[in-house]
């Protein structure tokens, strides 16, 4: 079995918002099989660019895929009737955008919004998960026309409180009931909140679509303590055949340095170039 690499622009980005281009040359020079852009950046970009994006990215091989955390005006978990209806018309859009560019997932906070924390003195979030399946529901009638599959993502305690663990996920996906709506976990967020990493993924089991890959600091993966073997492991037991899409962070600065609370360069003097050579040959030798 082989699984495509990818790896998210945001590498190399101080903010957000970006022209994608360069980096389809960029990520098919270092040996990527796949891109990962922004899905609102990916909305707002126009038809026209969008399409140009599409074909320079078919025309050297690569797979386009799209990530996302929804900001907090367009929660679509949110208990605020007028924002989730916004967050829910804001993604129905998204997915429509990312449909027409053939864009087989959107993944990340697409049920509710990041970086977040939980209404005032909550200490029971089911009001809030009702609210995100209520609208996850009418996305994913949206995605199946489309043909867009979902992944919500499983995101640490610090960044968001609706799905902080691979089962509260898997009963979540469960209760849509849709194969337009799947898993996305990240070993960063995993090594906090799971007890076994390579149980979390067994536990996912046919809804993990994809998997966001870095080390414990969201280095690249291949330079820290991440238990590779036991993921690989994890993955070859449910026969698993998604993207392996690394997600490092490394620069301060930026809009992009701050959302992700990254205070100081984690990799001084480092090429990012180089590093993201020599973590995709490591991913490709040991996970793919
Ligand atoms: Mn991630």
């Amino acid at each position: 079995m082989s699984r495509d690499i990818g790896i998210y622009y945001a590498f190399w980005a101080d903010s957000w918002e970006a022209d994608f281009m360069p980096y389809i040359d960029r990520v098919k020079k270092l040996g990527f099989d796949q891109l990962e852009v922004h899905a609102a950046v990916i909305l707002r970009m126009g038809d026209t660019k969008r399409q140009k994006l599409k074909k320079a990215a078919d025309d050297r091989g690569i797979e386009l895929s799209c990530g996302i955390g929804l900001t907090a005006d367009m929660d679509v978990s949110s208990l605020d009737e007028a924002i989730r209806l916004r967050g829910v018309d804001f993604m129905k859009d998204i997915i429509r955008a990312v449909g027409s560019i053939d864009g087989k997932m959107i993944s990340g906070t697409v049920h509710s919004y990041w970086p977040a924390v939980p209404p005032k003195g909550m200490i029971d979030k089911t009001p809030v998960w009702e609210q995100s399946i209520k609208s996850m529901r009418e996305l994913v009638k949206v995605a199946e026309e489309c043909e867009v599959i979902l992944n919500v993502e499983v995101i640490n305690r610090f960044e968001q409180f609706l799905l902080n663990t691979c089962e509260e996920a898997v009963k979540y996906v469960k209760e849509i009931d849709s194969p337009w709506c799947r898993i996305l976990l990240d070993t960063f967020h995993m090594n906090i909140e799971e007890d076994s990493i390579g149980g979390a993924i067994k536990l996912a089991g046919p809804y993990l679509s994809e998997l966001h890959i870095g080390e414990t600091n969201r280095k690249p993966p291949g330079c820290g303590r991440m238990p590779w073997d036991e993921i690989k492991r994890g993955l070859d037991s449910i026969g698993f055949d998604g993207p392996l899409v690394m997600e490092p962070f490394v620069r301060p600065g930026g809009e992009v340095g701050w959302d992700i609370a990254v205070w100081r360069d984690l990799m001084p003097g480092a090429d990012l170039d180089e590093e993201a050579l020599k973590s995709v040959k490591f991913v490709r030798e040991t996970l793919a």
